[in-house]
């Protein structure tokens, strides 16, 4: 395993402060110390990609698509060292690890596809029009185009497909952009196999080194110096509201300002309307307890708020709440900071004014286990107290108890943006909701209907970004193939000569993609 920095393809290792990272099962300090970047280090990482994205940049789709297809057999190839290795700095079980190996080489064969299709450029063409009066009109075309070197802070909750080589990375490089990875310091290990893989497929598929790099560091100041490097256009981030605000602000300090995609934390609201709670209480309970406490609760996606009505089988549903958390085994959480703030945001939440625990094991445990928890809370206290808006992460949930409809939707309006909202209800339940139901679809990026939030597909029409404070810029998402869109930016060419279009936008329609030509979708 590499423990220098990866730059340009090559180890570089000039630095004398190291970093380590943690097994968090036996809580010890794991042996290989990883170097961190210095300055001249992560100035050189940015140039090199500034230097190769003038090539790469210009790469055909079927070339993108290679190199992302070889990227994932080089991360396949890696077998069971790399499951070992990303079990061992996270605590994660293997079954989720390889199913995040999966989804992670998934989601770049995904993005080689889009690539192949090639309509994800949005060409546009309208043609001149010069008889046109009073005033002719000349020849405009548009597409996508890749907007430069990427910087990728990667995640704590996914060592796999929300990291290194997971969705940011691999939306980056279809766009075209060079991408920087920031290595997460619980996976620094993760990260160097990983990030070994990419520089393989680099070589194997001709392209300029400096198309991928990774840095480590032991403090905050790596990730600022990357951001604020001129020659960087664009970060994505996935982790807390003060990690991601800190990033946009770096990056609105610049000269150059440029766009953070920053996925920050939501407490993903859950209704459960009066009808379901009377006939499936117990059903309904179960499925919010594994929920909540799938993968010790730390998902962006966990659902931290259940909003129910006051209504026949209240007392039936709050009393298997308590049963099914009862029955929930606390599991490692990714890392003593996250552990520790998890146990004291669950608390500040219980110590606040008028809400009590459901169930809260009161035993403490030695090891760095998320012990599952829930509370009840009404919708006034809720609605007046911003508190308990705050996300927890971890296993724990608070319900919201509302008197009436009215009070569902006082709470749903006092909510801040999400990345999910859930309703959770009969067919008559939806019909006689809907106000709380468009209300709800103002605030969240993805409205799920009898169902939970966890588990995002990696697919075309997934929205995984919601309004602010879930994510930083709501409009794009960071999951699925939508996610290219935040590495690239629009360029019109007006009355262009045919050799200086790219492909995309020449007469005769050479890639055979879909465009839009005078207003009509077509593949003429
Ligand atoms: P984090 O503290 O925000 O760190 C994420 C990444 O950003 C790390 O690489 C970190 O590295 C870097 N970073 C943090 N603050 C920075 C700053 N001021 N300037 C530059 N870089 C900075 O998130 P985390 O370590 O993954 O987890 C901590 C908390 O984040 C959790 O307890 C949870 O509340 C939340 N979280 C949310 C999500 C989500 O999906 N929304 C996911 C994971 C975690 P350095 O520390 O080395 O600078």
């Amino acid at each position: 395993m590499i423990t220098d920095n990866l730059i340009a393809g090559d180890p570089s290792g000039k630095g004398s402060e190291v970093v380590n990272s943690y097994d968090p099962v036996k809580r010890e300090r794991l042996p290989e110390s990883f170097i961190c970047a210095t300055e001249e280090e992560i100035n050189k990482a940015v140039e090199e990609a500034h230097e190769a994205w003038k090539i790469y940049k210009n790469s055909k789709a079927p070339e993108k698509a290679e190199f992302l297809r070889v990227i994932a057999e080089e991360i396949e190839a890696l077998g069971d060292l790399l499951v070992q290795r990303a079990m061992l700095e996270s605590g994660l079980p293997e079954g989720r690890i390889v199913g995040e190996r999966g989804r992670t080489c998934g989601q770049l064969r995904l993005f080689a596809e889009l690539l192949e299709e090639g309509s994800w450029v949005e060409a546009i063409i309208d043609e001149a029009i010069p008889e046109r009066q009073p005033l002719p009109r000349t020849d405009i075309r548009k597409m996508l185009r890749s907007s430069g070197p990427v910087a990728v802070f990667t995640a704590s909750n996914f060592p796999l497909a929300f990291s290194t080589a997971g969705g940011d990375t691999a939306s980056a490089l279809a766009a075209g952009c060079p991408v920087i990875v920031k290595a997460h310091p619980s996976h620094l290990g993760t990260n160097a196999l990983v990030a070994e893989a990419i520089s393989k497929a680099v070589v194997k598929c001709g392209l300029p080194g400096g198309v991928f790099s990774s840095i480590q560091g032991s403090g905050h100041e790596t990730g600022q110096r990357l951001v604020q490097h001129p020659l960087i256009k664009a970060v994505g981030f996935t982790g807390s509201y003060k990690g991601g605000m800190a990033i946009v602000k770096a990056a609105n300090e610049r000269n150059e300002p440029i766009p953070v995609y920053a996925e920050m934390g939501s407490t993903n609201p859950i209704f459960v309307l009066p009808e379901k709670i009377k006939n499936e209480a117990k059903t309904v309970a179960g499925q919010l307890a594994v929920s909540v406490n799938l993968g010790a609760g730390q998902f962006c996606t966990n659902p931290g708020l259940i909003i129910v009505e006051n209504c026949e089988g209240l007392d039936v549903f709050m009393e298997s709440m308590k049963q099914e958390f009862q029955s929930l085994e606390a599991a490692t959480m990714l890392n003593e900071a996250i552990y520790k703030s998890y146990e004291a945001n669950k608390q500040d939440i219980i110590d606040q004014n008028h809400v009590n625990p459901i169930y809260n094991e009161e035993n403490e445990n030695t090891e760095w286990k998320g012990r599952p928890a829930v509370a009840k809370v009404t919708a006034k206290a809720f609605v007046k107290n911003p508190v308990l808006h705050k996300e927890v992460f971890g296993p724990f949930t608070l319900v919201i108890v509302c008197n009436d409809k009215a009070e569902l939707n006082e709470v749903t309006l006092a909510m801040e943006g999400q990345l999910t909202g859930s309703v959770i209800g009969t067919e008559k339940d939806i019909e006689t909701h809907e106000n709380l139901i468009e209300n709800l679809s103002q605030k969240v990026g993805r409205l799920i209907f009898n169902g939970v939030p966890t588990g995002v597909e990696v697919c075309h029409a997934m929205h995984h970004g919601g309004p602010f404070p879930s994510t930083s810029n709501g409009k794009y998402t960071s999951v699925g193939t939508d996610a290219i869109k935040r590495f690239v930016r629009p360029v019109s060419y007006q009355n262009a000569p045919q050799n200086i279009l790219p492909d995309a936008l020449k007469d005769g329609n050479p890639l055979k993609i879909w465009r839009k030509v005078n207003g009509a979708i077509t593949k003429d």
